[in-house]
Order: structure tokens, then sequence, then C-alpha cells
């Protein structure tokens, strides 16, 4: 009959460095079903490396392992675990149990590889109650003694039904009331037919087995058969076929349940990491939420400017803000808009004064800025009312009271009924509204529509008591004429105002255009700056989440070594170590676009700025975080996924 196990002329070396270690020399030994073997020996005699190979845990510099008559000297990592998923059961000496899993959990933990968890579950609540431990089931491994423990290891390593038990002293850690126990335990799956690796350096447990090879220096120098063996039936050679290498919807499942309870264990951690993320989220959405409504409303603004419109102000641009001296202001009069109405550049031109006015309609009282413009202010400003009608040149010309009222005073004097028609008193004198202006919008520190247009005439003489108006709007009649209707513009008022061609200029001419121009790259470099400030912050977070999952692979290392042992390939620790941080990313993500979401209103209301959250922003948010998650998570689940099983369980 095959052997269970064969192994010829297998050797190990260790390098470290310069030094090497000949932890196995040229061991040969057969195994059959149904054995329960003991490797004795002193410390670092080499019966670990001995037993790690034979558990596919390491493999041999030298030598062939063939497992029912199979050589599997050519099996890759992944083919490994799979055999390990379906051959063996470990048992160590430090237990290995997850220590925020329970006793079910930890037992059931091989299911997860195996990928038949569901209908193995009831095996698994079998395997606790056949280690006596049914009592315990949702204790965790805290709350149990060492023989506790090592029992719910060997419920563990029994699950998925392996052939070969691989024990590496397992009694070590335990006194020997407890010794005692696992070593009938060991005994009673022996006798049910399941054969026993077990590495101690004890006579004293050796002498339970049926047979004992002893080590020295990594030879073998006895091996005696003490008792006979069990029978067992070995099974056909199909079972221990690697199994296939497809994901199924339940596998799939159990990692995500793996990775929930994962980050719900690690409570601190996890909600770091989270906001790390969330922080990052709730920034871009905030910051492009308020940039975009910036933007949206300064453009609006810009709108309502007008094309083509120069404004010609007193002042010179290089006086502003500098005391004035005296004498070299350039005061305009109506006759100076008329006249320059009449430049062959320009279409239309309107004299613009403004004063604060206390309007009144019947108990109601609001305090509005006055505009006194002229009749052809409607087309330079494209301030065609949206009812009633706007002022003719007659009714300019006899100081007519009439009145245009912005939305703000319909709203707030009218409660937004139509108010045409009506009298009202600007600071006591009594105004006919001829018609409402159309809606403007506002600004984060103005609110446009909040103003009253009536006659410069009646504005200046009747209500104001201005000699001078303020400014004069003129509209070009092309954008290409916009340079020449300056320079017209400019020598016109240098001759009606008798300015020498090599004085300073003391008035100045506006070109919205240009005006429009700069804010509007303003607006857009504000937007483009929140941006940037919000992508740092999200890549702030990344680095967090990065800096976390690292710091899991590193303390986790053990945990990734125990899984890899009872039989996780290096993709489903990847896939693990990655669903993790996905959940991690898309926890954050969402939380951050609500979050967003409702910074950006709640500034919008309490600031009134304009706020625009788009789609976009939200994409944009959604697909960087998931990016960023997948991207600074996905070096340490590869780094997790690179170790070595031995290795991993070794690391302190
Ligand atoms: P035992 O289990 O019998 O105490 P081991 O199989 O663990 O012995 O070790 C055998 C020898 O190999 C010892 O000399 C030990 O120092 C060495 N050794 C074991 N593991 C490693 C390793 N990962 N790197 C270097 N040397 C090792
Ligand atoms: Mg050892």
């Amino acid at each position: 009959m095959t052997p269970l196990i064969e192994i010829s002329h297998i050797s190990r070396i260790y390098t470290m460095g310069r030094v090497t270690v000949s932890a196995l020399k040229d061991v040969s030994l057969s195994i059959e079903g149904g054995e329960f073997v003991a490797i004795m020996g002193h410390s670092g005699s080499g019966k670990s490396t001995l037993l790690n190979i034979l558990g596919f845990l390491d493999r041999p510099d030298e030598g062939s392992y063939k497992l029912l008559g199979r050589e599997t000297s050519g099996f890759s990592d992944d083919e490994l675990s799979r055999l390990r998923c379906t051959t063996a059961g470990f048992v160590f000496q430090q237990f290995h149990l997850l220590p925020r899993m329970t006793v079910m959990e930890n037992t059931a933990l091989p299911l997860v590889y195996s990928g038949q968890r569901r209908q193995k579950q009831i095996h698994a609540e079998q395997m606790v109650r056949d280690v006596g431990l049914e009592h315990r089931i949702e204790h965790s491994p805290a709350e149990l003694s060492g023989g506790e423990q090592q029992r719910v290891a060997i419920a563990r390593s029994m699950v998925n039904d392996p052939l070969i038990l691989f024990a590496d002293e397992p009694t070590g850690n335990l006194d020997s009331t407890n010794e005692k126990e696992i070593l009938s335990l060991l005994k009673k799956l022996n006798s049910r037919g399941k054969t026993i690796i077990m590495v101690t350096h004890e006579m004293e447990v050796a002498r339970h087995a049926n047979r004992i090879i002893s080590m020295r220096d990594g030879e073998i120098v006895s091996d005696t058969r003490t008792k006979k063996k069990q029978k067992q039936q070995a099974p056909p050679l199909s079972e221990i076929q690697v199994l296939s290498n497809r994901f199924t919807i339940v596998e799939m499942a159990n990692f995500i349940r793996q990775a929930l309870s994962s980050l719900i264990s690690h409570k601190m951690r996890s909600f770091l990491s989270i906001l790390g993320i969330l922080i990052g989220v709730t920034s871009v959405i905030t910051m492009m939420g308020i940039g975009g409504g910036a933007k949206q409303s300064i453009e609006e603004g810009l709108s309502a400017l007008g094309s083509n419109v120069l404004s010609i102000r007193p002042g010179s641009h290089r006086a502003r803000g500098v005391s004035l001296q005296a004498g070299s202001v350039t005061r305009f009069t109506l006759e100076d808009a008329r006249s320059l109405a009449r430049l062959p550049e320009i279409k239309a031109a309107s004299p613009v004064v403004m004063g604060r006015g206390q309007v009144v309609y019947s108990n109601r009282n609001w305090n509005t800025t006055v505009f006194g413009v002229s009749e052809d202010y409607e087309s330079i400003r494209a301030s065609h009312p949206i009812a009633g009608r706007f002022f003719s040149s007659d009714e300019v010309q006899r100081r007519e009271k009439l009145a245009l009222l912005g939305l703000t005073l319909v709203r707030e004097l009218f409660a937004g009924t139509n108010p045409v028609g009506k009298t009202i008193k600007i600071n006591r004198v009594n105004f006919l509204i001829i018609g409402v202006l159309p809606e403007l919008g506002s600004s984060p520190h103005r609110d446009r529509d909040d103003i009253i247009i009536i006659p410069v005439t009646t504005a200046m003489y009747r209500l104001l008591g201005e000699q001078y108006v303020h400014s004069i709007e003129a509209e070009v009649k092309s954008s290409e004429l916009i340079d020449r209707a300056q320079d017209s513009i400019s020598s016109r008022i240098r001759q009606r105002h008798n300015i020498r061609n090599d004085a300073d200029e003391s008035f100045s001419i506006m070109n919205m255009a240009e005006i429009r121009e700069a804010i509007s790259s303003t607006s857009n470099t504000i937007a483009i700056l929140l941006g940037i400030v919000a992508t740092i912050a999200l890549i702030v977070g990344g680095i967090g989440i990065m800096n976390i999952m690292l710091v899991t692979v590193k303390e986790r290392t053990r945990e990734i070594g125990l899984r890899k042992a009872i039989g996780a390939r290096r993709r489903d620790i990847l896939l693990q170590f990655i669903i993790e941080s996905a959940l991690l990313t898309s926890i954050g993500g969402i939380s951050g676009i609500m979050l967003g979401i409702f910074f950006a209103v709640m500034l919008g209301v309490m600031l009134k700025w304009a706020i625009s959250i788009s789609l976009f922003s939200i994409i944009v948010a959604t697909v960087v975080s998931i990016l960023i998650g997948l991207f600074f998570g996905l070096w340490p689940a590869v780094q997790a996924s690179r170790l070595k099983p031995v290795e991993a369980l070794r690391y302190e």
C-alpha cells in the first residue's frame, strides 16, 4: 500500500547573513495512515523544521516529498495552501487563536478558506462539543485557560476533517493536568483513525504515541514502533486534489464578513482611518461647493454688468485709495453724459448717481440704494423690467417721480405682490412705481436686488441734492471698438474739462469686459485653490489609511501566518486586506459626502453664501476616495500576502 507520507533525502538549510544552519540533513521517512507519531529530540534538533515541511508550511531545499504517492515538490505556494486546507490540521505550542474572535469563530475559521462554510457550520459546533467546550462557545480566547485554548485549537484543526493532524509541542505551555487532557484528546482522535504527527521534547509526552522518532542535529537517530497503529482507510487520491481556484459568492460573502468583523473588533483603529478619508471627502465636497457657488454667483453678477460697457468715473486709478489733491478730480455733469453719447463709437450713455433712500409703503420701512439713471440705462445694463415699464427720456427731462423696484423691495414692502401703480415714499417724497427690475441675484456681500431706480434728474434735483453725476456708463457699439472708444472718451473729456494733454488723468475709464475677465479668472483661481487644498486633505487621509493598514499588517503578522497555515492563499490574504481598506474608504467616503453636503448647505444658510454642489464634485470625491483606498490599501495588502506562513507565525 502507498504510504500516506513518504519523504526521501530531505534537507533544509537556513541562511542568516553569512551563517548557515543545516536544520535537516538528508532525512528520509515514511508514515502510514492511522499512525500516531511522536518526533522527539532536544531543542534545536530540527523537529519543528521537519514538522513544518511535513505540514507544507515550509519547503525543503532538497529531496522529495510524496503525499499518497504524489510528488509535491513542484507545487506552487497557492497549491500548497490548498493542500494544507484540505489535508492538514495544525496545533501549535502558542495556540495561535485569533484574540478578537469567539471560540466558535476561531473553530470555524478554516471553513472560510475551504469555501463550504454554510454546510460545515454545524460541523464546527460538533467539533467544539467534541473537545468539551460547548459551554464556552461565545467566549473569547482571553477568557479561557491554556488547556481550553489548546482544545479550541484542536477543534479548529479538525473542522475541515484533515488527513493528518500536525502538533508542535501541543502541551509545551500547559500544566500536567491540561497536558493529560490534550493528550487523551489526541489519542481519541487517533483511535478514530486520524493520523497524528506530534513534536515534543519530553519522553513523558512521546510515550503516548505509537511510534517515536528521535532526532539529533537534523538527523533521525532512532525510529521505534511502540504500539500497533490504528487502522485507517487511505482516502482515494481524488480527495487530496487541489481545490478549485474559482471564487464563489459564498466565499466573497465570507470575506466581507471577515473584514467587517475585523473592523468592528478594532473600533478605534477603524474609526481613525475612516476619519482621515471622511475629513478629506468632506473638505472636497464643501470646498467645491463653496468654490462653485462663488464662481456661479460672480458670473451671474458679471452678466449683469452688460457687455461692451465702459464706466467713466472721477478720480484716476492711481489716485484711488491715496489722498486726492484738491482740484485733481473731474466732476461730471449730465451734459458730459449727453456729449459722450454723441461719440461715433458709443451706442448709448447714461449718467449714474447713487444715494441711500429710506423707503416707506403703508406701515413698512426699508433702507435701500437709490440709483438715478437715464432712460438709456435700460439697454446698457439690460435692465428690462419684468413687470411694468422703464421711464422715457421725456420723463427724465420733466424730473418725474417714477421708480422701478428691485425684487428685494417687492418682497419686503409688497410681500411679493405686483407693486406697479402703487405709490411709495422715498425719503418722504412720493414716487409712483412703474416697473419691477429683473433679478440680479446676490453675492456673499451684497444683495443686488436691493435697489430702486429713478430718473437721474429727479435723483439729483429732487431727492439727493447732487450737483454732479457719480459716473457715466457708456455702451460701445461693438467689442472691436472698445479701445478706440476709450481714446475718444478720454479726449472728449479732456477737451470739455480743459485738462492739458500732459496732465495726469483725473478720471478713469473702466472696461467691464476686462473687469469681467479679471474677476472670473480670480474666481477660477479661487475654485482651483480650494480644490487643491481639498485634494491634499484627501491624500493625507489616504496616507492615514495606508499607515494604519501597514501597522495592521505588522500587528497581524501572526494572524496572517495562521490564516495561511489553515489554507489561505496569497490572494485570500490580499483580498481580505483590500476588502478591509475598501470598507474603510467607502464608509469614510459615504459619510464624507453626506457631511460635506451638510456643511456646504449650513455655510450657505448661515453666511448667505451661494453654494453649488455639483454631481461632478460628488463623483470626483467618490472616485478619488475609492482610488485612494485601493492605492494606499494595496501596498500593505501585497506585503501581507507575501508573508511566508512559518515566518509570519514566528513573528513577535
Ligand atoms: P527544534 O524544533 O527541534 O527545537 P528547529 O527545527 O526549530 O528545532 O531548529 C533547528 C535549527 O535550525 C536550530 O539550530 C535553529 O536555530 C535553526 N533555525 C530554525 N528556524 C530558523 C530560521 N528561521 N532561521 C535560522 N535558523 C533557524
Ligand atoms: Mg521547535
